[in-house]
């Protein structure tokens, strides 16, 4: 009887990720298609043509994003994921995630402070560890864009332990939210789902899997991820990898 109710929650989970997988992707479809058609009905200026598809191609990146996440997901619930694991220097993943994101920070007017980056070996796949870095940099950039200034990122040797805090003056999150963050399609603003990209919204709107994406990377490599929040003054993302 255990069994059959376990099999039965498995169901449950897996069809809400479908559903909330195929919600996501209906999002993006249909502006996609509106814009398609609106194009179409009648002759447009070559202006109008070239906002249609800058539209079209940013959905576009959107579902590209959002089709990797899932496959990532589908794959680590399969336990079909290899990690490449080697001897990688922290310090080395840290600056090529914010190498990656300087044009994101640029444009958010915000400067990206890395501190603590002697050589901190740890053993895990230096391109999961990347991703997980880009992941927690990229939000920290994202939701203090127009509030924080600085998004620090430290590296710290403990004892037995390797350190990397993610620390930004963004919004905050409410205590209330912390325990759902790292679970898929969580978002705190559920308003902000995706809607037609505007200035404002358009780079905010994630999927939510981002973290739960970092979350399972964190996990595959022994570690430990957790969040600390002071609303109205920012976050700490902090992650712990053994030693
Ligand atoms: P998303 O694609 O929506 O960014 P994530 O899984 O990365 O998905 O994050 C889940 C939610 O956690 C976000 O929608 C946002 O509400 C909140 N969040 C994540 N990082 C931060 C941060 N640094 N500051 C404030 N809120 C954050």
């Amino acid at each position: 009887e255990i069994s059959a109710c376990l099999v039965g929650s498995e169901m449950c989970i897996r069809d809400r990720f479908t559903a909330d997988a195929s919600h996501e992707l209906r999002t993006p479809l249909s502006i996609v298609n509106t814009e398609v058609e609106r194009v179409l009905h009648r002759p447009h200026t070559s202006q109008e043509y070239i906002q249609a598809l800058s539209i079209v191609h940013q959905e576009n990146q959107r579902m590209t994003r959002l089709v990797g996440d899932l496959l990532t997901l589908a794959r680590a619930d399969k336990g079909q994921t290899v990690l490449k694991c080697e001897r990688v220097d922290l310090s080395e993943i840290v600056v090529d995630a914010a190498e990656d994101l300087s044009a994101l920070a640029k444009q958010k007017s915000i400067e990206i402070r890395l501190s603590g980056l002697d050589e901190l070996v740890v053993w895990g796949d230096r391109f999961y560890l990347t991703q997980l870095c880009t992941n927690l940099l990229e939000n920290a950039l994202k939701y203090s864009a127009g509030i924080g200034k600085h998004v620090e990122v430290k590296l710290d040797r403990e004892p037995h332990r390797a350190r990397l805090q993610i620390i930004d003056e963004g919004p905050g999150i409410d205590a209330l939210h912390l325990p759902h963050l790292f679970e898929r399609f969580y978002r705190v603003d559920q308003a902000r789902t995706h809607t037609l990209p505007t200035e404002s919204t358009s780079s905010r709107s994630g999927s939510g899997l981002g973290l739960s994406i970092a979350h399972w990377i964190v996990g595959e490599h022994g570690g430990s991820i957790q969040v600390q929040s002071s609303p109205g003054k920012g976050s700490v993302f902090e992650v712990c990898f053994p030693l």
